[in-house]
């Protein structure tokens, strides 16, 4: 059982009562109402990709693990109502795949989508690098079909692209991070295939230069802007060495990565290159590389993806999954690096992330050179992070969701009527608390 007892960060190793892995949504029902019968908990699992321990059972033992991953129909696809409707187990990958096949876009995306499920990136409301064009999970959730705590199968699967009809019960499970039912399947909104795309890397002096350069994008490009990647010098230079890359430009405190798409390519390079041009001119940005090819493009997006994997080899993690103010990130990065440098010296401050929706994984390494444990300034590291958010209107949990990690957290930030109705929908949905017992929301 081991690989489903313990979560992706290695962060946490619980125990399971056992792991079943129905195949089909009857088999699920059959379990939910066999475990709301008995009393016993449940902890549902996809692509276990999570980053908030959300989808491991604790160490008692008791609770059960129920996976997606023998839950794998592409039920339809349809590039004139531009939907695909899917099962939970199947992978953010292969739906991209469907998709493709079906002359559409799948667009969300990101590094673990290869294992990543279906129903674990509705669950966590994932929102990777094209949300800054098409949303998170929730905006590209069409409908649900969910297994719930007492076993009952909610059938709302529809396609529609507008569905006001009462209260939209989907969007509840989207970031329910499993407390709330099993989503068995989903209906995802698919979007135009883009045939033109154009990638560039950049380098940048300072945090100013960072904000400029998205308001400058945004007033050049805005409606082909696919991603705008934020990496730190230093994360450059660490996923260099971890992973063994190359960078296509001089190196510098601050990259961004920029990918534009248009639904053809005439253009699209010459827009991006007078961006940039004028981006140099102006001093905002240092150096740049446009890539010529596909395999550039990739080679360029490695630098990006690999940071989370990078990081891990690095040492211990400490990490932030924060959101600020677009017109703040730059205020963000400069007092979070000068407020870590002078606190904890000896750790490495290397964020990175979403900039174009001023999402920063505001990630700090403990280097494995220091010893691996204890580590005292861990809390330390998060109060400092997490007080420059609050003062920069921002949140502590932008699209990793809360787990196990952040329940303390969400308990102390947010208002106490916010977290009482979210009690309430939590007991109206899961009376006896045996849906994912301890995420999200705090044991009583
Ligand atoms: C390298 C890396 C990069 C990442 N990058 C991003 C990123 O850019 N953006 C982003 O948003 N996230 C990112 N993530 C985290 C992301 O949330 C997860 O990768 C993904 O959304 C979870 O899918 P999963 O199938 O692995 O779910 P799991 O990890 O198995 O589960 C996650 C949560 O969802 C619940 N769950 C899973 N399946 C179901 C279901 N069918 N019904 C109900 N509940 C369910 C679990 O109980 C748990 O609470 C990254 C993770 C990694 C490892």
């Amino acid at each position: 059982m081991a690989g489903y007892v313990t979560d992706w960060r290695d962060l946490y190793r619980g125990r399971a009562r056992c792991v079943l892995r129905p195949a089909s949504v009857a088999e699920f029902a059959d379990v939910m109402a066999y475990c709301h019968v008995h009393g016993i908990a449940v902890v549902p699992q996809g692509g276990n990709t999570g980053l908030a321990g959300a989808a491991v059972p604790d160490g008692s033992g008791q609770q059960v693990v129920v996976s997606t991953t023998r839950l794998r129909q592409i039920r339809s696809v349809d590039a004139v109502d531009m939907s695909i409707v899917a099962e939970a187990g199947i992978t953010i990958a292969e739906l991209q795949s469907a998709a493709g096949d079906a002359g559409a876009l799948f667009p969300l995306s990101f590094a673990a989508e290869g294992s990543a499920t279906l129903g674990g990136a509705v669950a966590t409301n994932a929102g990777g690098t094209a949300a800054v064009r098409y949303g998170s999970a929730r905006d590209l959730l069409l409908g649900v079909e969910v297994v719930l705590a007492d076993g009952r199968v909610w059938n709302g699967l529809r396609t529609l692209h507008k569905d006001n009809a009462g209260y939209a019960l989907r969007h509840l499970f989207a970031g329910s991070e499993g407390t709330l039912g099993i989503v068995t399947a989903a209906a995802m909104r698919l979007v135009p295939r883009p045939a033109g795309r154009a990638v560039a890397f950049t380098a940048l002096a300072d945090e100013a230069a960072v904000g400029a350069f998205w308001a400058l994008l945004r007033a050049r490009c805005a409606g082909a802007i696919r991603a705008a990647e934020y990496i730190s010098g230093h994360g450059l230079a660490l996923v260099m060495h971890e992973m063994g890359l190359r960078a296509p430009v001089a190196r510098a405190a601050h990259h961004v990565l920029v990918e534009l798409n248009a639904a053809s390519a005439d253009g699209l390079c010459d827009l991006l290159e007078g961006v940039l041009a004028e981006a140099l001119e102006q001093g905002i940005i240092t150096d740049a590389a446009v890539a010529q090819n596909e395999d550039q493009c990739a080679a360029f997006w490695r630098l990006r993806e690999d940071q989370t994997e990078a990081q891990k080899r690095a040492g211990v993690n400490y990490k932030h999954d924060i959101a600020v103010p677009i017109s703040r990130v730059g205020e963000l990065l400069a007092r979070c690096r000068a407020a870590l440098a002078q606190r904890c010296p000896d750790l490495l401050v290397l964020p990175f992330g979403h900039l174009g929706d001023g999402n920063i994984h505001m990630n700090v390494v403990r280097p494995a050179a220091l010893g691996a444990a204890p580590h005292p300034e861990e809390g330390e590291v998060a109060g400092v992070v997490h007080d420059i958010v609050a003062a920069l209107g921002g949140t502590f949990s932008a699209e990793h969701g809360i787990g196990r990690t952040k329940t303390d957290l969400l308990e102390t930030l947010r208002p106490a009527v916010e977290l009482d109705l979210m009690r309430r929908i939590k007991a109206a949905l899961d009376p006896a608390g045996l849906m994912n017992p301890g995420k999200v929301l705090r044991q009583e």
